[in-house]
């Protein structure tokens, strides 16, 4: 595809994904100005992220350190992007996660909290929970949320905004739903004002279930490589 073209396609697929968001805003009695979209560019170039943001889009989602370590430097120059890391941390990429990124929405460790506020750098960071029993699915257990909030809400440099959740996939946004309340409520327990839930095909539950944050990826840039 050329540049020209798949710009064309990008900003046709974001009128689409605008149109759903602001439909679910609307059915939910939400504001649309309480929803931000995340574009995730997990196997996307830095050319198609500055296409994005040359569309009006300045959240971003990234998946692995390392990758958006390599785009990084192709993007210096966009003035008010804001890049979520979304995908699993591993404590030894703290640091380079904290230099990376402005939010961090997979805290789920007291040990990995310990390690990004060392890095020095102020941070926004969310605890990304896990709800299922799923073998493969990181996340902090509802159980622990209490102790890791109080630990995270002590480090001098992190700023808790709220909690993220991946709920086991579901091509039936109905078998999610109950995953987006069950969230929602833990936040208000916690008094956390963030929701980051919701992904293309779910979009709409999310917002109807209080999301304040939706991470979209296929919906605006197709299908990613596979590997
Ligand atoms: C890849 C990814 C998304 C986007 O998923 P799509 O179905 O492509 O919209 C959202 N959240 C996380 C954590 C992801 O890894």
């Amino acid at each position: 595809m050329s540049g020209y073209t798949r710009n064309t396609v990008l900003r046709e697929r974001l009128e689409q994904v605008e149109e759903r968001i602001q439909n679910a805003a609307r059915r939910a009695g939400r504001p649309r100005s309480e929803i931000t979209l995340i574009a995730v560019t997990k196997k996307f170039p830095a050319e198609v992220i500055r296409e994005a943001y040359s569309l009006g889009l300045r959240h971003f989602g990234e998946n692995y350190v390392q990758e958006f370590e390599s785009k990084q430097p192709a993007l210096a120059d966009c003035r008010g992007a804001e890049f979520h890391l979304i995908g699993h941390l591993q404590s030894n990429k703290a640091r380079a996660a904290a230099e990376l990124f402005q939010v961090i929405e997979t805290a789920d460790s007291e040990k990995l909290a310990r390690r990004l506020d060392a890095a020095g750098r102020p941070l926004e960071v969310m605890i990304e929970v896990k709800l299922s029993s799923e073998e493969s699915k990181s996340g902090a257990a509802p159980e622990s949320l209490g102790a890791l909030i109080d630990a995270i809400r002590s480090c001098r440099n992190l700023r808790l905004s709220g909690l993220m959740t991946i709920p086991p996939w579901s091509e039936d946004p109905e078998v999610t739903r109950p995953y987006f309340a069950k969230l929602r409520e833990l936040a208000r327990q916690h008094g956390l004002p963030k929701l980051s839930m919701g992904m293309s095909h779910d979009l709409e539950a999310a917002i109807e279930e209080g999301a304040t944050h939706i991470r979209v990826g296929t919906a605006l840039f197709g299908p990613r490589r596979k590997d």
